[in-house]
């Protein structure tokens, strides 16, 4: 496609080549040059931005037609509305200043990885439909497993347990609560009463996960001071629905918790569910990765002997979403439920069981290369590069804790993991509620609120890929004054 296209059926191409509308290789080499530049210009800046976009709903749909083009568009005119109409509708989270939710880390290995894998295209369902594909991913969660601290036995190598990339934790959860309801059920025409357990801090996919597998029963379960899952809370909760005729079926146990990044006691529940043979699935989405450091693994002990694992690199692994990372213990019951195969997708090397296929290993059949972006993150970074920045910003959390717990108006909200601390106003709600409206009130920093019960707080969440020392030297700052006054 060079400039705008003739139309094909108007007279002033009469006889002349077949039109094309696609961007030719040359083209796609100056636009993409120019796109580099675009991002890496946002990189040097973001940290000047305003966090936190101000439009009102309907603005940015308001700046693009209500129909579709019918005509082309010149490239140089969409690059050019990415400042004029996304721009001013984007939150900017790789901002330095980006200290809300959770981080939702990007690298530049990662954005190339990315790029690369949206140019080969590829459908990676089966092994024969791109080898790469498969082999790189298997290799990588495999290293992972090593990287973590996880059994070795789940590894695809030596197995019988294997890794998979999945696009979100939800995904692997709610996947993991089907595979779990079909072991149980194998060969059985009855569907007995199922219960879900999980605990009152946990993430809503583990709810949403039953509620996908159809199992008609959700506890959530108490937490102890410690806002950790309380195993005799659950024992009871078990016992009390054998009593009643119910089935238990999967507890989920959490290292990190979304809330306030508690951690729950995986031995203890990992000891419960093989007593009462429960699934026991871990969600490590946001802790996992911090797992790479061997001085914080006791904090998952017991995940080995889980059934299966979760964590998200996508979340601050510095690989942008979606990269999601399951472990099963045993492959065989995830392919089990899993696998349907219908003539057309029949093929030699499948049938050799010498491949894997990932399509038996989710619930959509296509799939795309996620594995060349963590790929290129876990080698350009390396174990080390990773392990020294997860470290960095876990230390620079715990010297805000401390300031936190020294302060005469601030205190600590729960116990501080990771890169998490959760803090409140001494003077109760209305002072906490106005600390956070008064630090969000400085253009380029923004952080959540969140509540336990009735009591609100703040959460200050250290560890995007943008994050420095003097970004929360400054923060600290503002905290200290807005929180004095
Ligand atoms: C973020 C988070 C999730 C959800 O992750 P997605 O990949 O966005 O689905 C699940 N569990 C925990 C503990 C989380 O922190």
């Amino acid at each position: 496609m060079t400039d705008l296209l003739p139309d094909p059926d108007s007279s002033d191409n009469p006889g002349g080549p077949t039109p094309s509308y696609h961007m030719d290789p040359d083209e796609f080499r100056r636009h993409g040059y120019a796109l580099i530049d675009w991002l890496a210009n946002y990189m040097e800046t973001v940290g000047e931005r305003q966090v936190m976009p101000g439009v009102e709903p309907g603005d940015i749909a308001a700046s693009i037609p209500a129909t579709a083009p019918e005509k082309p568009e010149r490239f140089e005119d969409l690059i050019g509305d990415l400042d004029k109409v996304v721009m001013p509708g984007i939150t900017h989270w790789q901002s330095p200043g980006w200290f809300a939710y959770y981080p939702a880390t990007t690298s530049g290995p990662s954005i190339l990885g990315e790029l690369v894998s949206a140019g080969l295209g590829v459908q990676g369902m089966l092994w024969s439909t791109s080898p790469a594909a498969t082999e790189i991913e298997s290799r990588v969660t495999d290293w992972l497993v090593d990287l973590l601290g996880l059994p070795a036995a789940w590894r695809n190598r030596t197995g019988p347990g294997g890794g998979v990339l999945q696009s979100s934790a939800s995904d692997s959860t709610h996947l993991i609560h089907v595979v779990a309801r079909e072991r149980a059920t194998a060969g059985q025409n009855d569907r007995p009463a199922f219960v879900a357990y999980t605990s009152a801090q946990a993430h809503s996919s583990v709810e949403k996960g039953a509620r996908v597998a159809g199992i008609e029963h959700f506890r959530a379960i108490d937490v102890d001071e410690n806002l950790s899952l309380d195993p005799e809370a659950l024992r009871a909760a078990i016992t009390a629905d054998r009593d009643a005729g119910l089935t238990p079926l999967i507890v989920t146990s959490v290292v990190g918790t979304t809330g306030t990044a508690a951690i729950d006691p995986i031995a203890a529940i990992s000891k419960i569910a093989s007593d009462e043979s429960l699934w026991h699935h871990v969600d490590a989405a946001y802790g996992g990765s911090a797992m790479i450091c061997p001085e914080l693994r006791h904090l998952q002990e017991g995940a080995a002997l889980a059934d299966s694992y979760t964590f998200n690199p996508h979340k601050w692994m510095f690989t942008n979403f979606d990269c999601n990372v399951l472990w099963v213990a045993d492959r065989a019951s995830l392919i089990d439920a899993m696998s349907i195969t219908p003539p057309y997708l029949r093929n030699a090397a499948s049938e050799s069981g010498k491949v894997i296929d990932y399509r038996d290993w989710q619930v959509p059949l296509g799939r795309r290369f996620r594995a060349l972006k963590l790929w290129w993150v876990l080698r350009s970074y390396g174990a080390e590069g990773i392990r020294h920045h997860l470290g960095e910003y876990i230390r620079l959390t715990q010297a805000v804790a401390a300031k936190i717990e020294q302060h005469d108006h601030l205190a600590l909200t729960a116990p501080v993991h990771f890169g998490l601390v959760c803090f409140h106003h001494r003077s109760g709600n209305e002072a906490t509620d106005a600390l956070l409206n008064e630090i969000n009130r400085v253009p380029n920093i923004y952080l959540t609120g969140s509540s336990l019960g009735s009591e609100r707080f703040i959460r200050l969440s250290i560890g995007s890929t943008s994050t420095t020392a003097e970004a929360v030297d400054r923060l600290w700052g503002i905290i200290d004054r807005a929180a004095s006054t």
